[in-house]
């Protein structure tokens, strides 16, 4: 039997479905910092790993280890080296274009869009090794259909700024949308959006720029787009209390987990009295790609368990990765 996304399956008696994020959590939200700010790195990437997520930093190619950064124009913020970004990969971090020269992409031609965009991902792939795909991060949040439609042929997925939560479709993974935290907001209007984003079952993309101190040059000249360390501690200390029902992770996971659910196919086979075998035709068969979290219920009265792993219950929640073998279980 096989399964259409997000329904939900008879497989002789247990019923396996889809679940909407990873881990059955209710939500899901994406750190993401946009122009490579390499201060950014020390006052929030770091807090956010060493809780045990992980981030999206999407650099201009064109601006890496320079001390100008495309906004704002000032060397009060240098940009992060190719060390910091090498650094940030190896910690598991998605380090992602933002174009090459960060212009506003509509407004290019053919030829100059192409090279914006394939240019900045040879440039992150040669450097940091890694296969191609991941997040694009239109500058300025800015872009139509041709840039979303050649994103595609070269991206996983990509993302604009405007201020909502995201549902995407997997025809929408290239329009994305990021809310855009600038200086005038403070924890409780992020507070409120995670709260909206479990109500909501959605995914929150936070898109920051500059991380400063409260006595920095860009906080105490007003300038939008930073937030303080300050603030990004105590948010971090929000989005751990509803850790049980958020799930963290980056853009280009949650992208592709969409896909898994919206696209994959699952196969519950009956292998003999009681006993099952679950494979799943992934969307995203890449080695990197999202696995798909499945909950195993049982019919009323009974368990069931996974024939490698002890422990009966009436509900299971098992994850399935691309290039796994089926997951035999049994009906107790
Ligand atoms: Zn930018």
């Amino acid at each position: 039997m096989t399964s259409a996304p997000g329904d939900d399956r008879v497989c002789g008696e247990p019923r396996a479905t889809v679940c909407r994020w990873w881990g059955d959590r209710r939500g899901a939200l994406s750190f993401t910092f946009d122009d490579g700010y390499q201060g950014a790195i020390e006052r929030a990437v770091r807090p956010l790993e060493a809780a045990g997520w992980r981030c999206t930093y999407a650099v201009p190619t064109g601006f890496v280890g320079r001390d100008l950064l495309p906004d704002p124009p000032c060397a009060a913020e240098p940009a992060a080296s190719w060390d910091d970004l090498s650094r940030l990969a190896a910690a598991g971090h998605e380090v992602c274009s933002h174009s090459v020269s960060h212009p506003e992409l509509p407004t290019l031609d053919d030829d100059a869009l192409r090279r914006e965009l394939v240019d900045s991902q040879r440039a992150l792939t040669e450097r940091l090794g890694g296969p191609p795909g991941g997040t694009l991060v239109y500058p300025f949040g800015r872009f139509d259909e041709r840039c979303s439609s050649l994103a595609a042929e070269t991206y996983t997925c990509a993302r604009g700024t405007r201020l909502r939560l995201c549902d995407p479709s997997v025809e929408e993974l290239y329009r994305t949308d990021g809310a855009l935290i600038q200086r005038g907001m403070t924890c409780k209007h992020l507070a409120r959006w995670l709260e909206q984003c479990l109500e909501e079952r959605a995914w929150l993309i936070e898109a920051y720029h500059a991380v400063v101190t409260e006595d920095h040059p860009l906080w105490t000249a007003g300038y939008t787009y930073c937030w303080s360390d300050r603030r990004v501690r105590e948010h971090l200390g929000h989005v751990r209390a509803l850790e049980a029902d958020l799930w963290v992770a980056t853009h280009e996971q949650v992208a592709s987990y969409v896909r898994q659910r919206e696209r994959s196919e699952l196969r519950c086979t009956p292998l003999g009295a009681d006993r099952f075998a679950l494979s799943a035709r992934l969307a995203d068969e890449r080695s990197g790609a999202a696995p798909l979290t499945v909950a195993l219920e049982a019919p009323p009265g009974r368990t069931l368990e996974l024939e490698d792993t002890p422990g009966a219950a009436a509900r299971l929640l098992v994850d399935v990765a691309p290039g796994q073998p089926a997951l035999r279980f049994r009906l107790r």
